[in-house]
């Protein structure tokens, strides 16, 4: 089965392709993340096959340069060797830093780079699971570039380095949202929102069976010790002996064990609020206690 990951970026790579000025952007995201250099070759791979269509997609419209497609096992690559491409590419490497006042003409164009960004180098994990989303890049100047554009974007992802690179990650399902909002993957996002608002829920109903179960549990404690004490009556003097309001708000006691004051009260004739059941079983502990 497909993860999450490479269903978003499926969804991503059927996007209609954005405006001219989106286009070198998105391009440049994905060679950026995951073009190699072999000599006077860019090889790029990917894992899904509409991503890399999308890719040739991009190029022919930026460069007007037809792209061959390649499977292996279960990636699919393609080899970039037109020196339209190859000078493109360069264009960007000699700029180093700063490549990114360059590529982004518009504030639209921080979104598609973003989108190319994360179909070349970036992955999710599954929301069920755990909140996560990752970027991983090589140089270290792409890498302090990106983290920035990110920052301007509003999404703070945290890095750290590995033996041969950088990841920018971040665990946090608001910014995830956002980015994946940014990108265009709407249903990833919906898929985030529903997860939270499930959680939430759940979490809901945790609080409140506790909150009832506690309730319960001090309107049995409150009813065992009237209990005793209508008992202790019962054996000493009898409540038929009781005052008359008293006698009868006993009796209903005995009868009904696990209801609380209010309910109780409910059952008088004529009602009784909960203060005023509470003061006549106060007074029934009290002769109960000077007995
Ligand atoms: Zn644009």
């Amino acid at each position: 089965m497909k993860s999450f990951s490479q269903r978003t970026k499926e969804m991503l790579a059927r996007l209609e392709i954005g405006d001219d000025c989106c286009c070198e952007a998105e391009m440049m995201g994905i060679l950026m993340f995951a073009g190699k250099f072999k000599g006077l070759e860019i090889r790029v791979s990917l894992e899904s096959l509409d991503a890399i269509e999308r890719l040739a997609a991009l190029v022919k419209r930026c460069l007007d340069v037809d792209v061959q497609i390649k499977s292996l096992r279960s990636s699919y690559f393609c080899v970039l060797s037109d020196k339209k491409v190859l000078h493109k590419i360069l264009e960007y490497e000699k700029l180093k830093s700063g490549f990114s006042q360059k590529l982004i003409k518009n504030e639209c164009c921080s979104a598609a780079f973003l989108r190319g960004s994360f179909l070349g180098g970036g992955t999710m994990t599954d929301p069920n699971k755990n909140y996560n989303m990752e970027f991983t890049v090589y140089s270290p100047q792409i890498h302090n570039e990106f983290k920035k554009l990110l920052e301007n974007m509003g999404l703070g992802f945290r890095s750290i380095e590995k033996r041969n690179g950088f990841v920018l990650y971040t665990k946090n399902s608001d910014i995830i949202c956002d980015a994946l909002a940014h990108m265009g993957a709407f249903s990833a996002q919906m898929e985030i929102l529903n997860v939270k608002i499930e959680k939430e829920v759940r979490s809901d109903i945790t609080r409140t069976s506790n909150g009832e179960t506690a309730n319960m549990d001090k309107v049995m404690e409150a009813s065992s010790r009237h209990i005793r004490a209508i008992d202790d009556i019962e054996k000493i003097m009898g409540i038929d002996n009781l005052p008359d309001d008293l006698k009868e708000v006993a009796h209903l006691r005995r009868d009904h064990k696990d209801l609380s004051l209010e309910q109780l009260g409910k059952k008088l004739v004529p009602p009784l609020s909960k203060s005023g059941v509470n003061h006549r079983l106060r007074r029934i502990l009290e002769i109960a206690e000077n007995l």
